[in-house]
């Protein structure tokens, strides 16, 4: 099963350089997320080969338009194509009531369920969890502006027959279910088989952080560490840095130091601003600190691969 990301759009406000505003899509096994949906999104989606048909839900981390200013777009196609499975938004509240009027000034009702969820600034708020998957949102600095980040993160598996082992010791088809549970189960004789001779460790559960827009804020440690993948805004090079803090932005080298003392795995940087043609020098700045970085390239999907659990 897939855990993966695509990036659709990584520029911050501008188009520029043939790149896009912001939005990427998180696969999730068989289930599909879009996070942020900048203009233009919904030509990226094609060009990237991504059917979105699948979405159950769109973040979006902010109001500025280089975050949502495709989403009207979008939803409106996803009517056209006679999309009836619902959608769910998580979005800042202030999202409401601009749907509504855009969709009240161009058509009638949607052919879909369309529910929007008001995401809150103001801790760690869970926004959905289930027997999969958990996401939750949690607050960023970017000023004025309300604006969270998201985690999405696997919930963690069952235990892993080995099935060959289990079917030579003749174990009953309906003690299958206790194995995957870690119970002890007996076999074809009635002697007690110990689980962890018949089963190896679930698969340790994936993880993903996305944090645009914000300035460089320290405290984010406690809410990303140790995840497997972390996007972090990059949008300019440290040469630039007066920049950064007075949009409340980050430079690349601050989304590296993020990166590692939150150890996570591996360092995605983006959002980058429209200064820079030429993105090298923000990837050797973040890898100067956090070497496992890459830059977050339209285009391209970025694999959590499984991994054994303990
Ligand atoms: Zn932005
Ligand atoms: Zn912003």
């Amino acid at each position: 099963m897939p855990f993966q990301v695509t990036i659709l759009g990584s520029n911050s406000a501008l188009p520029a350089y043939g790149r896009h505003p912001s939005s990427q899509v998180l696969q999730a096994g068989e289930r599909l997320f879009m996070l942020d949906c900048g203009e233009g999104t919904q030509m990226r989606l094609a060009e990237c080969h991504v059917r979105p048909g699948k979405l159950e839900a769109i973040f979006i981390s902010h109001l500025h338009g280089d975050h949502y200013f495709g989403l009207v777009g979008l939803l409106n196609s996803f009517h056209l194509l006679g999309r009836v499975r619902p959608l769910t938004v998580y979005a800042p509240a202030e999202l409401l009531p601009i749907l509504e009027l855009q969709m009240r000034y161009s058509k009638g009702a949607l052919s879909y369920p369309l529910e929007v969820i008001p995401t809150h600034a103001n801790g760690l708020n869970t926004l959905f969890s289930d027997h999969q998957l958990e996401a939750l949102s949690f607050p960023l600095n970017h000023g004025p502006t309300p604006t969270t980040g998201f985690l999405v993160r696997e919930r963690a598996g069952e235990r892993r027959i080995q099935g060959e082992k289990a079917r030579s010791l003749g174990i009953a088809h309906a003690d299958m279910e206790r194995l995957r549970l870690g119970l002890d189960v007996p076999d074809a004789a009635g002697r007690i088989v110990r689980n962890q001779d018949l089963t190896l460790a679930p698969w340790k559960p994936r993880s993903y952080a996305y944090c645009s827009d914000t300035a460089y804020l320290p405290s984010l440690r406690e809410v990303v560490q140790g995840v497997d993948l972390l996007y972090h805004e990059a949008t300019y090079a440290e040469a630039d840095a007066h920049r950064a803090a007075d949009r409340f932005h980050s430079t690349a080298r601050q989304a590296a130091l993020l990166a590692a003392d939150s150890g996570v795995g591996r360092l995605l940087i983006g959002h980058f601003s429209s200064r820079y043609e030429n993105l090298a020098p923000l990837l050797a700045e973040a890898q100067a600190v956090f070497p496992a970085t890459e830059l977050a390239l339209e285009g391209q999907v970025f694999e959590v691969e499984k991994r054994e659990g303990e």
